[in-house]
């Protein structure tokens, strides 16, 4: 039998999740997830309302224990992208934390109520078995049924597996460059992606994840939620990112923290003037960054403050993750890092060619072959075939590689590469320059078209509070001198926030990228 949690297995009263204050250990999770496991057979596919909740990461549990498919939903998502998300992946039950009001297109399918009997006081080790109550699902539609409440001492039965290639989640991408697509993820890529995790991150059953972001991409369910379940230890979640959260998770027991670049861009700021919050993030054994580019400065001024480094790994839904920077590898920052133990990646330039130079300079797109890859985009098979080359996907991320493996990514094909008075030129690299300007709080770079130079650099900047303002021409002259004359932007526009996705990610089409 293939059993993708072990110590589910073996039902242990170790401590498993933490949401608040409520918490299940193993053998808790057990008897929630698997009585629920049991009642979703025969389904097709379930979507999951995903809000940050024990009911949410026992809903995927107890899909993942069944072989059905779960489809994580942003539970803040906007109508007309539910109502496709729907529509794409039609699936024929909704999981959902008990009470929760449910918008049109989803109210409309068959609805199961997760209901989690007694939880076990925050972070408390379970020390009597008559107090571990189990917990079950009821059905809204069938009030009668009793929670199933397992004997005490008994460790639930876990049905038997479903096979490698089966299909897990069906995760939406973030919807950064166009309209989000339906990823199809096997059992095999989760299970190879966490194999993989644990290995470069020194992952044990040991480690306490403090968690803050949302379950419904691959960052914060994957590996936020069923990374610690699969290693066997635990996780706590914050319910929302705050900076005094962080703290608190880790000084209180926790050993990771796993952000995206704007929750760390936060910490930077605050962690200078925060005793508690640089004890707390230099004692932390792991801090891992992804989703999205990490700022030099942001890296430099944690590390300046706390001793401690960021790691930086790059993935996507389609290839879960792809590199990392090892724990047990050089600091590398600025980097994602180097390829993760069965994953290959290849840089491939414009003609089709693959790159076999390393020496840190030369641009070409990134394409990865290995078992942590989907299986197809939903409901379409042509941008399945074109996201292929041969057997590599492509990713359309533009990186380099140095000579130790390190990949640093330059940006996206489509929004960052820009093509100026016959130059390539990466977005991030001038974004790094502006934000190395004392007053820039927050930047983003994008071409746009010029009839001299091709393109043209456009740069989009929010001041740091408090700041005194520069001007354009200072913006930009401090740009050329950091870099060179012809990664001048030509533009700055000043806005007090930029566009946004739930990730933190900067929406450029939104910018005219
Ligand atoms: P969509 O595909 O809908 O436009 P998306 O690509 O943002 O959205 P995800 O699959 O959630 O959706 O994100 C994957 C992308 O995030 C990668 O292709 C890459 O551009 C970016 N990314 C992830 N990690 C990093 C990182 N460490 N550094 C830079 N970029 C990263
Ligand atoms: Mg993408």
């Amino acid at each position: 039998m293939n059993v993708f949690f072990p110590a589910l297995r073996d039902g242990s009263s170790a401590p498993a999740l933490r949401f608040g204050d409520r918490a299940l250990s193993y053998r808790q999770l057990g008897a929630a997830a698997v009585p629920l496991a049991e009642r979703l057979g025969g389904r097709t596919r379930v979507a999951v309302w995903a809000t940050p909740t024990l009911e949410t990461s026992v809903a995927v549990v107890a899909a993942l224990l069944a072989g059905v498919p779960a489809i994580p939903v942003n539970p803040k998502i906007g109508a007309s992208e539910l109502a496709h998300i729907v529509a794409d992946s039609s699936p024929d039950l909704v999981l959902t934390e008990p009470g929760a009001l449910l918008p049109d297109a989803l109210a409309a399918l068959p609805r199961l109520d997760i209901r989690i009997g007694a939880t076990e006081q925050a972070a408390a080790r379970e020390t009597d078995d008559r107090n571990a109550v189990g917990s079950g699902a009821e059905s809204e539609s069938d009030p009668t049924t009793e929670p199933n409440v397992p004997a005490p001492h008994k460790v639930p039965v876990l049905p038997h597996e479903p096979g490698d290639e089966a299909p897990a989640l069906i995760v939406y991408t973030s919807g950064t460059t166009g309209p989000p697509k339906g990823v199809v993820l096997p059992r095999r890529a989760l299970a190879h992606t966490l194999d993989a995790l644990e290995d470069a991150w020194q992952w044990t059953a040991d480690d306490v994840l403090v968690h803050a972001l949302p379950l419904f991409h691959v960052h914060g369910l994957i590996l936020g939620v069923l990374g610690p379940l699969r290693r066997g230890g635990s996780l706590h979640h914050l319910g929302r990112f705050t900076p005094e959260g962080v703290s608190r998770g880790l000084s209180g027991g926790g050993t990771m923290f796993f952000g995206v670049p704007t929750m760390y861009h936060r910490l930077a700021a605050e962690v200078g003037d925060d005793p508690a919050l640089a004890e707390a993030l230099g004692a932390a054994r792991l801090l891992v960054s992804g989703s999205a580019a990490l700022p030099l400065t942001d890296h430099a001024r944690i590390t300046a403050a706390c001793g401690r480094r960021v790691i930086e790994r790059y993935g996507m839904s389609e290839t879960l993750m792809n590199t990392s920077v090892r724990a047990d590898g050089p600091p590398a920052t600025g980097s994602v890092g180097v390829p993760l133990p069965g994953v290959y990646l290849r840089l491939v330039d414009e003609a089709g060619q693959v790159i076999e130079s390393d020496d840190g300079d030369t641009v070409g797109e990134i394409q990865v072959c290995g078992p942590n890859l989907f299986v197809e985009y939903l409901n379409r098979p042509d941008a399945t075939a074109e996201a292929f080359d041969g057997g590599w996907f492509r990713t359309g991320d533009m990186a380099v590689r140095d000579s130790d493996g390190n990949y640093r990514i330059v940006g996206r094909k489509a929004t960052d590469l820009i093509k100026s008075g016959g130059y390539k030129i990466g977005a991030g690299e001038i974004e790094n320059a502006l934000l190395a300007h004392p007053a820039v709080a927050e930047a983003a770079v994008t071409g746009e078209p010029d009839e001299d130079l091709g393109e043209r650099i456009v740069a989009w900047v929010v001041l740091a509070p408090e700041a005194a303002s520069p001007s354009a021409d200072e913006l930009s002259d401090h740009v050329a001198h950091q870099l060179a004359p012809h990664k001048r932007p030509r533009t700055v526009h000043f806005l007090d926030a930029l566009p946004r996705n739930d990730m933190g990610k900067v929406l450029k089409r939104q910018l005219g990228g």
